[in-house]
């Protein structure tokens, strides 16, 4: 079968065949509809993230699709479905992780990650998978399903947001979205939904006008605010501190002005993933201000089924043109090379094995 992937040695996606994956008893056989791209598969290709599965010296590469059940192989799921994977698998049978539901709070060496860390992803025309990574998905999200992976994990961030502020009456109104890259933006879409509790939802950048992500962030509702005249820590005086911070940038100074543009009782989520940075912070006023206006910090990957079902209900709320504005490319996977092109152009682009 076609396959995305890339040689270990290789700083490059390349389109290759491979031999065609065999379901094991308890595994069904998935036809690919379409695997998007994002930053972690540049990371992985990069080899600045991930490792290939033992005994391979290549990674099929994806971790966001959608697919079909091609060959249920006598599980209970029902031949033509549509499904999401989700990314975590148990690398040696399993472990409390997995059995309680949370592969997303598995620490390193207790996962293997699909098209990341030690297994092969979803960029190719068939994979395998047990029935309880899948998640089942209506025909209506055929396009755009492989957003729910991503999606997922926000909904767990909010999910940790909230449950760190659960001790009190926390009604916040206003979020800060740190990032314009494709988890910003997701982000803030999901911000501005219908059933969001937050009214005033801000999104951070580094661009000029024109440009598409501002254009975005602006028909969505939000206010884009450039980091380059208003820092972080100068949101609050520029505009309002905010009850709610996401991180997305990878810049690792904003974990720690976050606390800045937090409102007292607020919580930031972080995201982003840097490389190693010295810089000098204030870390005694960083600590004191945490503490006398309980503000909460905490970091967030990876996501679990139930925050896949999350996402599937905020995913049909979005409104119709987020979709044609944010997906600016649907390759073929002959086209891989454009596929992995990067550029203020590009937001989302995907792969496309199959349509229904
Ligand atoms: P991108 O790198 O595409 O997006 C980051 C965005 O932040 C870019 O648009 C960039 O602007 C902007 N940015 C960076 N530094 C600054 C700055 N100083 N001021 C203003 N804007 C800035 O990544 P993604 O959107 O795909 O992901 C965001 C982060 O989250 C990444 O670090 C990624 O590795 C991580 N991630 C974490 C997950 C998790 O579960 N924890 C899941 C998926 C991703 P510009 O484009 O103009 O340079
Ligand atoms: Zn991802």
């Amino acid at each position: 079968m076609k396959a995305i992937i890339v040689r270990r040695g290789n700083s490059h996606p390349e389109l290759a065949e491979v031999p065609d994956p065999l379901p094991e008893s308890g595994e069904a056989l998935l036809r690919t509809l379409r695997v998007g791209i994002d930053g972690t598969d540049h990371e992985v290709i990069h080899g600045n993230h991930g490792e290939n599965p033992e005994g391979d010296d290549y990674q099929i590469l994806g971790h966001e699709a959608v697919a079909v059940v091609e060959d249920a192989n006598g599980t209970d799921l029902t031949e033509g479905e549509l499904v999401v994977p989700t990314v975590r698998r148990p690398p040696n049978g399993t472990n409390d992780y997995f059995k309680q539901g949370e592969p997303d709070m598995a620490p390193d060496g207790h996962y293997v990650e699909r098209g990341i860390v030690g297994a092969h992803g979803y960029m190719s025309e068939l994979f395998t998978s047990s029935p309880e990574f899948l998640v089942s998905v209506p025909d209506s999200f055929a396009e755009y399903g492989f957003l729910v992976e991503p999606i997922s994990n926000s909904e767990k961030a909010f999910e940790h947001a909230f449950a760190s502020r659960s001790a009190f009456e926390w009604n916040p109104q206003s979020a800060l979205v740190l990032g314009n890259g494709p988890l910003g933006l997701l982000t803030l879409a999901m911000l501005e939904t219908p059933s969001s509790p937050f009214e005033r939802n801000y999104c951070l950048g580094r661009r000029d006008r024109p440009d598409r992500t501002i254009e975005i962030i602006e028909r969505l509702g939000g206010t884009y605010i450039d980091s380059r005249e208003t820092p972080v820590d100068r949101i609050p005086d520029a505009h309002e501190a905010v009850d709610f911070v996401y991180e997305a940038t990878g810049y690792a100074k904003h974990a720690f002005e976050t606390v800045d543009a937090l409102t007292p009782n607020g919580v930031g989520a972080l995201l982003g993933i840097p490389s190693d940075w010295e810089f000098k912070i204030d870390g005694g006023r960083l600590h004191r201000e945490l503490v006398l206006q309980n503000k909460a910090l905490f970091g967030s990957v990876n996501s679990n089924i139930s925050q896949f079902e999350a996402a599937k209900v905020r995913l049909s709320e979005f409104p119709d043109w987020f979709f044609d504005a944010f997906v600016t490319g649907v390759y073929a996977p002959s086209e891989v090379e454009t596929a992995f092109a990067t550029g203020d152009e590009s937001i989302k682009t995907v792969v496309e094995f199959d349509t229904l």
